[in-house]
Order: C-alpha cells, then structure tokens, then sequence
C-alpha cells in the first residue's frame, strides 16, 4: 500500500458522493453527458482569494499568472477577484483580453516573445516583463514603428533562488531575465530612450510549502529591488515581487501558513526605503489560487487483477491529468489526492492500483492505494487538478483529445 495525498478543504460528501460545489459527482458527469472532465469551483477560488487577501499586507496588490489555469470561465471569474493578469504567451494575451480584462491590468513575462507578440502587447498598452537586453532593443524599434510607447517593466534574474521549491527559476544562470547587475544600465537606457519604465519583475521559484523559504525569498527581493533602485536612481512605477506559494499535493504536505508570510512581509514594507515609498507591489500566483479548487473525474471501465494486483482501469489518464501521473517535473513518482467520488466517505477495504486507458505504463493515476472496493461504473477523483491539469497535459496523445472543463 502507498499513500496518497491530503484531500483539500472544502470538499463534501452529498448521499455518499463527492460533491463539488454542491452538486454530487455522477450529476456532474450526467450534466456534462461524458466522462473524463475537470470540475472547478468558484466558492473555492472565491474563499481562497478571501483568506489570502485578509492574510496579506493591504498594499500588495494580487495578480493571477495564468499559465495554471487558462479555461476562459475561470479567467472571467478572476477577472472579478484579483487586481492583475500575469500572461506568458501571445495566446493567453489573447485569452485574457477575450474574458475581459483591461489591458492595463496586464503583464507579459516569458523567454522566447516574439516581435509580433511584442507588437500586439505595445497596441493594447500592456506592460512587458523584459528578459533580456535583445527584447528591450526589439520592444523600443517595434514601439517606435507604431509611434506608441511601450510600457517596460525588467524580469530581474535575481542570485537567489527559492528554497524547497519545486521549479526554481533564479539563482545562477537562467534562460529568464536579465542578470541583476547589468540591470540598472538597462533601465537607464529604457529611461533614457523615452519608453514608460514599469520596474521589476523578480520570480525565483514555484510550488514551495514553506513559509520561511518564502519570507526569506521576499526579503532577498525587496532588499534587491531598494539596491536596484539605488543605483538606477529612479523609483520603479510598480513591483512584482513573484510568488512561489505552493499547495500540498503529496503525502505528508502540509499547506503554506500564509499568515506567517503576510506578517513578514508586513513588516518588511513598512521598512522600505523612501525610494520605494510610492512604487505599488504585487505578487503573482497561479496554483495556490486555483489548483485545490479543481477535481479530475474519470470513470472506471474495468477492473482487473494480475499477479494479485487489483488494476481499476479508468476513462481518463495522463493525457488530461499529465502531473498526476509523475511526469510533470517530479523526480519520484508519489500519489496525488484520489478518492472514489462515488463512494466517498466510506471505509477503505482493498489496495488498488488506478490506471489510465493509454497504452503506456507511465499512465498511472494512483499506486497501490487504499481504497473503498470500487466497481466498474464509478468515478475516480483525482484532486488538486485545478492548475497545471486540462491545459498543461497532451490531450492529443493516442489520439484521446481533451477533457471537457466545467465551472460550477
Ligand atoms: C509559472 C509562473 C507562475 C505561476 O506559478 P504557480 O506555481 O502556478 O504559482 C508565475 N509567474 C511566473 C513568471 C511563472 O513562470
């Protein structure tokens, strides 16, 4: 038997069932008329938003990066509940002007823009997060072109990075950003070439669970920013001091305190230097917002035993639900949260192994775990399928094509 990870809060069982926003998993399935789909709820991302924001300091102002969760319902529900959009691509430009949001609100990161993504962000009057001296040059010629200025803001690549974090992305050399002490010559010349200078961008890492590698990857940022500033001699407009904030998604996880980290940083902004008296500061996250809010269901079609083993062969599988399976920027594969939505609550009576339908043995929802005896017929729940699920798995392998998402 393996374990298998925490069950967020906030999920309950109706007449023996998971319910997901109130409504019992197999009415889910039946509404959708299909299995597998994704399932988000709204009252979970809502009083996720609540708890965060009363958690931190009333000056930080909250974006969502939505590479986590692009599914155009949810970034019109986010549209209502954070003060920004953090975009990585063209495409979710596009998706996130399409739900509504103003262009102002928006920032564009990522390696690799390309000059007509550059173009379009520089018409609609969205800020660029820069991540090298290259993509200032081709921003300031494209702006120029136009006879628009382009609103510039510099992705430092900072010479630390998030500890515990599950993706780091700082410290050393990195395809992001640009290496922090050649960034105050690269904001004079932004300055100096009459481009509107934004500030900075600072993101060193994902997925961490701990409050203290978070306060001390914030206070390295903040005491970065004030010695950037220093230097340029110019206070940056605005502040993105990354964010990092992970969920528990494995065995023996346990969630952020994300009180201890709005106390620290509380305090730390409130002894910022004058400089920075008047620069607005934001963090960015995507996982923490939406990714426990998100249920994966998928059918069982057959049950099997080999060698003793007890296989239930589900509808779904890697191809929607890609970091379930392990393969997904993990070293060691480990379960995540799984129940049988349609016995949910009751006893576990047998060890089963939960498998995809794709003809690969990478396609593993759940090893060896403990579970209420399940039947051909019943929905499997893979939980914390709300980020880096739908849109960041190969819905086309084996020809399979994506699940359908649902807000509820
Ligand atoms: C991936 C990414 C995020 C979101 O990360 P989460 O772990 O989902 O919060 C935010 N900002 C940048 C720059 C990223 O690359």
């Amino acid at each position: 038997m393996k374990a298998t990870g925490p069950i967020p809060a906030g999920y309950d069982s109706i007449d023996g069932e998971l319910a997901i926003g109130g409504v019992p998993a197999s009415a889910l399935a039946s509404k959708v008329g299909d299995t597998p789909l994704f399932v988000y709820s709204s009252d979970h991302i809502q009083a996720r938003i609540t708890e965060l924001r009363a958690a931190m300091p009333k000056r930080l102002a909250l974006h969502y990066a939505m590479k986590g969760n692009p599914y155009p319902p949810i970034l019109a529900l986010m549209n209502g509940l954070v003060d920004g959009f953090d975009v990585a691509s063209g495409g979710e430009l596009e998706l996130a002007v399409a739900a509504g949001v103003d262009p102002a609100r928006i920032s564009f990161a990522g390696p690799g823009k390309r000059d007509r993504e550059l173009e379009r962000a520089i018409l609609l009057g969205i800020t660029l997060n820069c991540e090298s001296e290259g993509e200032v040059t081709r921003a300031l010629t494209i702006g120029a072109r136009l006879a628009k200025t382009p609103q510039l803001a510099v992705r430092v690549n900072p010479s630390f990075d998030l500890k515990g974090s599950g993706m780091k992305m700082g410290g050393g050399a990195k395809q992001f950003g640009v290496d922090a002490e050649r960034v105050p010559a690269l904001v004079k010349r932004i300055i100096a070439a009459g481009a509107k200078w934004q500030g900075f961008h600072i993101y060193a890492g994902s997925q961490a669970l701990s409050a203290d590698a978070i306060i001390a990857m914030q206070a390295q940022t903040l005491a970065l920013v004030a010695e950037l500033t220093e230097a340029i001699g110019t206070s940056p407009p605005k502040v993105n001091l990354g964010g990092g904030f992970g969920i528990p998604y494995f065995p023996g996880d346990a969630p952020l305190d994300i009180h201890a980290v709005g106390l620290a940083l509380n305090a730390s902004l409130n002894a910022l230097p004058d400089a920075l008296a008047g620069s607005d500061f934001c963090i960015e996250l995507g996982r923490f917002l939406v990714g426990e809010a998100g249920v994966y269901l998928t059918r069982i079609i057959d049950r099997k035993i080999s060698h003793g083993e007890t296989f239930l062969v589900t509808d779904g599988g890697l191809h929607h639900q890609l970091a379930a399976s392990g393969n997904f920027g993990t070293v060691i594969r480990r379960n995540y949260p799984v129940a049988i939505a349609t016995r949910y609550g009751a006893e576990p009576t047998e060890v089963a192994t939960i498998v995809g339908c794709l003809c690969t043995p990478l396609d593993k929802l759940s090893d060896s775990a403990h579970l209420p005896r399940a039947e051909v017929g019943d929905l499997v729940a893979i939980f914390c399928a709300g980020a880096y699920g739908a849109s960041a798995s190969p819905a086309n392998f084996l020809g399979q094509g994506p699940a359908t998402e649902l807000l509820v």
